[in-house]
């Protein structure tokens, strides 16, 4: 139901190309951007990816990239390139709502320090893009403003929480955007919307203006339509940041610099236990790539590392334990929404009742049952037990191999509504994605083939601790061998405008 995008081929050479003949004079900054603007105007009623578009702050971004051009200064690596940003990156002076209730109209005083970075870079946000609520789930679908479809199939969830920036990028309407991973959210919803996704080694970003879900695990990362773009806009973000106390304390790498070095001698390992609970297009697609690298000079073995099966559960006791710790913060006083109430206590419990969904309810209720007394270290401490478990496992298989390769997903994009009666089938989605965010490492996907409904295919690429370059190197090559029409952008066949938007 898809097919190539005509006016959105100007991004199909993707962000860093564009950024460099802005950055040449060749076309400006304001040309890009309103006709991003234009495209916008005609998908987005059908696809929902933004919670907010900032197209005058926009327009007056691209003129001081102009500007800039014009006085023969530099304006970036990203000069002019139209981006989106996740909803739950501060912006200052505009509305920062983690498609919350709870947040509506909230404008945070301050830039996160990723959002300083990339304007910094020249970079242009188009705005803020939707995502599950405070970006818990897996198909945008526990967004208060109402899903985000995907472009390759309206039908279809694009996946989440990231899901407004996967399908702004798949649907062409920006070349990057940004997201947050705390257990798959940027590398789930890349793959069902066939773009890169990547989650960078904890530390690496600054989380500075991220608003917490699960502390311990969330990392901020790109989404693109090549590999080469997911490199450039890591070395734009990434680097020491002080106002992030768990930020690392290491300049950013030139990302690119290793990209086109190939694979030959790289000892790649398969997870075997993985491929029995992908379908029999997700495990096909990693064993594809597995031969491809191989016939590239890798060096490729499977390998079984069953402790990352128990990922998943620990981080549902982890993720909402560390959530209902952040979440303490709404309480009707210092953010956004306030109902009204005779006391304090009332006012604050009102406040929550109305102002956070079913999800964010249940993981709260989750998270403050696993951490009280008596049930603490039965669950909350055995899953750091396995945590720690988890972090061992992957040390003893990076004595072998250099980079971990598996499928991103269990299955190709799902129809909208199929998961949302039964919170353990959508938790399912991240079963693959989760151990990297349990020891703190890097992942990328990397749509590799096309599977039912010639929907798109994610294989991910994992790496030790600050393995980004070798990982990038991989992901390089997986794109080169992959099935070119397994990638966006893609024009979404419109239909009717979505209902629904908060207040
Ligand atoms: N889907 C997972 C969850 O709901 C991961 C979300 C995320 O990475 N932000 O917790």
């Amino acid at each position: 139901m898809t097919g190539r995008s005509s006016s959105s081929e100007s991004f199909a050479g993707g962000a860093a190309a564009l950024g460099a003949r802005v950055r040449a004079g060749e076309v400006s900054a304001r040309q890009v951007v309103e006709a991003a603007l234009e495209e916008l105007a005609v998908s987005e009623p059908s696809l929902h990816c933004f919670n907010l578009v900032t197209a005058d702050a926009a327009l007056e971004a691209a003129d001081a990239v102009d500007a800039t051009v014009a006085l023969g200064g530099d304006p970036g690596p990203l000069a002019g390139v139209p981006i989106a940003l996740k909803d739950n990156l501060c912006t200052r002076g505009v509305a920062t709502t983690c498609s919350s209730r709870i947040l509506t109209c909230w404008e945070p005083p301050y830039d996160a320090t990723v959002v300083r970075r990339l304007a910094a870079a020249g970079a242009v946000s188009l705005g803020k893009t939707n995502l599950d609520e405070f970006a818990m789930g897996s198909s945008t679908e526990t967004s208060a403003t109402g899903p985000t479809r995907n472009p390759w199939d309206l039908s279809r969830v694009p996946g989440g929480s990231s899901g407004g920036s996967a399908a702004a990028v798949a649907a062409g309407l920006v070349p990057l955007a940004f997201g947050s991973d705390t257990g798959g959210s940027i590398r789930q919803p890349a793959a069902l919307c066939g773009v890169v996704g990547l989650k960078p080694t904890y530390g690496l970003v600054s989380r500075y203006g991220l608003v917490a879900f699960a502390s311990s695990l969330d990392q901020i990362g790109p989404l693109t339509l090549t590999v080469r773009d997911a490199a450039v806009a890591l070395q734009v973000i990434a680097g020491h940041d002080p106002l992030d106390s768990t930020s690392l304390d290491l300049p950013a790498a030139d990302y690119t610099a290793e990209l086109g070095r190939g694979v030959e001698g790289l000892r790649v390992g398969v997870i075997s236990d993985f491929l029995p609970d992908a379908s029999a297009t997700c495990s096909g697609a990693v064993r594809q790539a597995a031969e491809a690298l191989s016939s590239a000079g890798a060096r490729v073995e499977e390998v079984d590392i069953p402790e990352l099966l128990h990922g998943l559960s620990a981080y549902y006791l982890i993720a909402p334990a560390e959530a209902s710790s952040n979440l303490a913060r709404y309480d009707g006083v210092r953010y956004g929404l306030r109902v009204e109430a005779d006391d304090v206590a009332t006012m604050n419990a009102k406040t929550r009742a109305a102002g956070f969904g079913p999800e964010v309810k249940r993981r709260i209720m989750l998270g403050t049952y696993v951490l009280s007394a008596g049930y603490y270290d039965a669950y909350y401490g055995q899953a750091l037990r396995v945590r720690t478990l988890i972090v061992r496992a992957f040390e003893r298989a990076y004595e072998r191999f250099d980079v971990l390769l598996a499928p991103t997903t269990p299955s190709v994009a799902f129809p909208l509504g199929a998961k949302t009666a039964d919170p353990i089938e959508m938790y399912l989605s991240d079963l693959f994605t989760i151990p990297t965010n349990l020891a703190g490492h890097p992942a990328v996907s990397v749509p590799f083939a096309l599977g039912e409904e010639g929907l798109p295919v994610g294989v991910q690429v994992l790496a030790p601790a600050l393995g980004e370059a070798v990982m990038l190197r991989t992901a390089a090559a997986l794109e080169a061998a992959a099935d070119p029409g397994a990638r966006g952008p893609v024009r979404p066949q419109l239909g009717e405008a979505l209902e629904g938007a908060v207040s």
